[in-house]
């Protein structure tokens, strides 16, 4: 029996039972295999009748001591027998399963798993699990027994059944990929081994060792693979020495606010990176509003000043000219010379901005993806970095590098994802994270409504307009369709001019003419305007620190992680800020999920639930991401596996990249048929 055979080989599958099999994703033995147990429940202790515990799970050995009864209970049929063994007599009582009456022989010995209870006088064990004992090996009863997830019609112990039939089969068949100095290094349990103990141990010890090394097994693939794809071991190659900067002290000490510990913590370990002279690959994780930008400006007018250009991306023009506005008042007595380069530029200015690019008098260039056009050459450019990098796929981060000649990289998310993940993601990077606010803020009070809130929430709106603030709202027309949004932004900013009439009011979405985004956001910044309806342009980065209040319509449309984003573009200074939830949505796990945003303030534990609540695919797939949902391992628990996993990836690709040694090629045929089937869309 092969591991690709179809699952029809089995004796016992029929056309039925393939196709409930199909659809649990079961197609070959090999998917047999790795349909894992959901859990598993400790029946390896058989004891005898006058040992059972009522009201628990308890397993016997019986006899059958009488012909099995069909009783009538309105239109239920209960089947009653009795059991026996040396110590004592009890029933066993099933409901609803007439059949069962004819599946007994008197003195015939089971083995019978179930609860027992003590009704009507009687100790009767509920519709217990059991199985023909005679002496030899049974699956069911007597041993740690694996439990299934979601069966489709199949019984566990048809399931059970199969797994077992199918793994005696392809017994110590199971050709080993994973390289045997891996194994040895890593003490990496054996392939047969495993897969017999992860479906039927015969202690916790096999197990917990099985477990192990199958979870490896599906982390080092997916890890290996991504590697590979990123193509990004590092080669090692020298990297720019920048020289310390005395200057960059004087910026710090003349910034209008205290640079925080983690910010401080933060820029020494980039520091340290640029002036070595290894590349610098690294990540900067920070909650929305923790202070990313400042830490960016900084390390930019390191390069600058060491004579390199520098560049920053990112990912909406919005914000990329917020960015740019930004650099030129902090940078305002200082000789630097600073470009904005989006697609919306005219031709002509375009050029003149090429030009000066390329010859090197410009010195910071800020921009959108079209900073990655062929047509952009830098001087010489030392210094690249991404801000809210999860917007980029790993293709775009690597054209800009390419710009350079091995420039330092740093990209920034405020997108806090599980630290396995990150891992995973981003394994080849270095990751700093910004760990506090800066002082002064609060907790925005979060409030998920239903539409029949509407009227107090306005006048809560006003309140705070009243005060001085400014107020976002977000309006549900979807970013992408173009028509359909647009009217919809406006006719809702309508609505909502002609609810707040004595207030100024205005509009904004991503397809407007970069000219007039600008204009708006800027008239947002200084107050002209004082509430902005908008799409989910103003997600990301954007920072306006008067505003205090944003309302969310039809909240249950955003996953969590956008929530929080969204949500960040308040609360970024001393006002007290609030975002309301508007949804009239009834589903459980809306609620479940708007509960969250309610509950914390945390982008990292929000972005755990969400990976709770919805899986890594979904998860992602929002982000096209593309990862696919692990079938054993566990992104929370299982961190410390996913180390060895790392350096052993590492290690692997650093030796052989193209995995051609022989004790390699089997893992390489395993990790391009899983890419191949599970990631076509991945995008880093
Ligand atoms: P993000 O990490 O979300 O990109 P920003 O860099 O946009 O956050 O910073 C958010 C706001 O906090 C900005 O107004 C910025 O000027 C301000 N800020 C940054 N660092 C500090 C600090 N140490 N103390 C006070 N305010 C700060
Ligand atoms: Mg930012």
């Amino acid at each position: 029996m092969n591991l690709s055979d179809p699952v029809d080989i089995l004796k016992g599958v029929g056309e039925q039972t393939r196709k409930k099999l199909n659809k649990l994703d079961i197609y070959s033995i090999e998917d047999l295999l790795y349909h894992f147990p959901r859990e598993y429940e400790d029946r390896s202790k058989i004891i005898k009748i006058n040992e059972i515990a009522f009201n628990e799970s308890n397993t016997i050995i019986a006899k059958i001591a009488s012909i099995p009864q069909n009783e009538k209970k309105g239109r239920l049929v209960i089947t009653k027998v009795k059991i026996k063994d040396e110590t004592g007599t009890i029933f066993a009582v099933w409901y609803g399963q007439a059949y069962l009456k004819k599946q007994f022989n008197i003195n015939e010995s089971y083995i019978f798993t179930g609860k027992v209870l003590y009704k009507y006088g009687k100790i009767q064990m509920e519709s217990p699990e059991f199985e023909r004992y005679d002496g030899k090996e049974v699956l069911s009863s007597g041993r740690i027994i694996p439990i299934y997830p979601a069966t489709y019609k199949l019984s566990q112990k048809i399931i059970r059944q199969l797994i077992y039939q199918a793994i005696k089969e392809t017994k110590n068949q199971l050709l080993e990929f994973l390289p045997k100095w891996i194994r040895k290094k890593y003490q990496i349990a054996d392939y047969n081994y495993s897969i017999l103990n992860i479906h039927f141990p015969e202690s916790l010890e096999d197990f917990f060792v099985s477990r192990e090394r199958l979870v490896f097994e599906e982390l080092f693939i997916l890890q290996t693979g991504l590697l590979r794809i990123k193509n990004k071991i590092k080669d090692n190659k020298r990297a720019i020495k920048f020289n310390d900067i005395e200057e960059v002290k004087d910026l710090i000490d003349n910034l209008p606010f205290k640079l925080t510990k983690a910010q401080i913590k933060v820029f020494d370990e980039i520091k340290k990176d640029m002036l070595s002279d290894k590349s610098m690959n690294r990540l900067i994780q920070g909650d929305v509003g923790s202070g990313k930008t400042v830490i960016a400006a900084l390390a930019l007018y390191i390069a600058v000043k060491n004579n390199y250009q520098g560049v920053m991306m990112a990912p909406t023009e919005v914000l990329a000219s917020q960015h740019y506005q930004g650099l030129i008042s902090l940078f305002e007595k200082e000789n630097i010379k600073i470009g904005l380069l989006t697609g919306s530029l005219t031709k002509k200015n375009k050029e003149l901005l090429l030009k000066e690019i390329e010859e090197g008098t410009i010195n910071i260039v800020i921009g959108t993806h079209a900073l990655i056009q062929e047509k952009v050459v830098f001087k010489s450019l030392g210094l690249v970095i991404t801000d809210e990098q999860h917007r980029f796929g790993v293709a775009q981060r690597r054209l800009l590098f390419e710009k350079g000649s091995n420039p330092d990289v740093l990209v920034m998310t405020a997108t806090p994802i599980p630290r396995t993940l990150a891992l995973i993601l981003y394994g080849d990077l270095d990751i700093s994270i910004i760990d506090e606010l800066p002082p002064g803020r609060q907790k925005i009070d979060t409030y998920c409504v239903d539409s029949s809130y509407r009227e107090r929430i306005y006048k809560f709106i006003k309140k705070e307009l009243d005060t001085g603030r400014q107020a976002y709202i977000i309006c549900p027309a979807v970013e992408e369709s173009e028509i359909e949004g647009l009217q919809s932004v406006i006719n809702y900013t309508e609505q909502i001019k002609n609810e707040f009439k004595e207030y100024r009011v205005s509009f904004l979405y991503g397809k407007m003419k970069a000219k007039e985004k600008q204009k708006i956001m800027e008239d947002f910044l200084s107050g002209e305007i004082q509430i902005l309806v908008s799409t989910t342009v103003v997600e990301v980065g954007v920072n306006v620190p008067n505003a205090s209040i944003m309302l969310i319509e039809n909240a249950e449309r955003f996953g969590l992680s956008q929530l929080h984003q969204l949500r960040g573009r308040v609360g970024r200074s001393i006002h007290k800020s609030y975002c309301i939830l508007i949804t009239d949505s009834k589903s459980k796990i809306a609620k479940e999920r708007m509960k969250v945003m309610e509950k914390t303030n945390d982008g990292f534990k929000i972005s755990e639930t969400d990976l709770h609540l919805r899986g890594p695919g979904e998860f992602f797939g929002t982000r096209q991401h593309g990862i696919p949902d692990l079938k054993i391992a566990n992104l929370y628990k299982d961190i410390d596996i996913l180390k060895k996993v790392q350096d052993a990836s590492k290690e692997l690709l650093k030796a052989d990249p193209n995995l051609e040694a022989d004790d390699h090629l089997l893992l390489k045929e395993k990790i391009d048929k899983f890419f191949e089937e599970k990631t076509k869309n991945i995008s880093l």
